[in-house]
């Protein structure tokens, strides 16, 4: 079995039940370790849209990195046609941070995620499960130099 880090976040229809049900999805496919907090956060780069619920769980699986990312995206695709009003916009995004000390750089999946050490989104809630430095460096550290966490902060939600 390998410890994985998957980060959730919605912003369409209801988050907090987005999150919940796709918490659901995911433990019938691998074992949930741990879930952080929820974390309402401001969405980036000045579109008009609502705020996000963020929050990341551990989970052991044996699933490769190709199925683990299948298995997601299902997942996301399952929840999306729930809701088909909402055509085109996903309301849970599934991403894959971390799949133990997998390496992983394909055109359609990189691990670890190549957006991970910029997001104080998905920092902050990985703090709250994954309890080692990573990449060197505490995870406190890293969030620091985002420069972003006044963009997100504990949702009034929680699971
Ligand atoms: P996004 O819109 O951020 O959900 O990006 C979706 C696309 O990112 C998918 O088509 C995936 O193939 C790709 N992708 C690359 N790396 C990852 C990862 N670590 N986890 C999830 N999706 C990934």
């Amino acid at each position: 079995m390998t410890l994985a880090y998957i980060a959730l976040g919605s912003n369409l229809g209801m988050p907090i039940k987005n999150l919940r049900k796709s918490l659901e999805y995911l433990s019938q496919e691998m074992l949930i370790q741990n879930r952080s907090k929820i974390y309402e956060t401001k969405p980036y780069g000045g579109v008009q849209q609502n705020n996000f619920l963020n929050a990341v769980v551990s989970v052991e699986t044996n699933l490769t990195a190709c199925k683990l990312l299948k298995t997601l995206q299902t997942i996301e695709k399952k929840m999306g046609r729930v809701r088909t009003f909402h055509w085109g916009a996903r309301i849970i995004d599934l991403d894959i941070l971390l799949l133990g000390e997998k390496v992983v750089q394909k055109e359609n999946l990189q691990i670890p995620h190549k957006e991970l050490l910029k997001r104080a989104f998905v920092l902050i809630p990985l703090s709250d499960v994954h309890p080692q430095k990573l990449f060197g460096k505490k995870i406190t550290e890293w969030i620091s130099l985002t420069g972003d966490s006044k963009n997100v902060w504990l949702a009034k939600e929680s699971w």
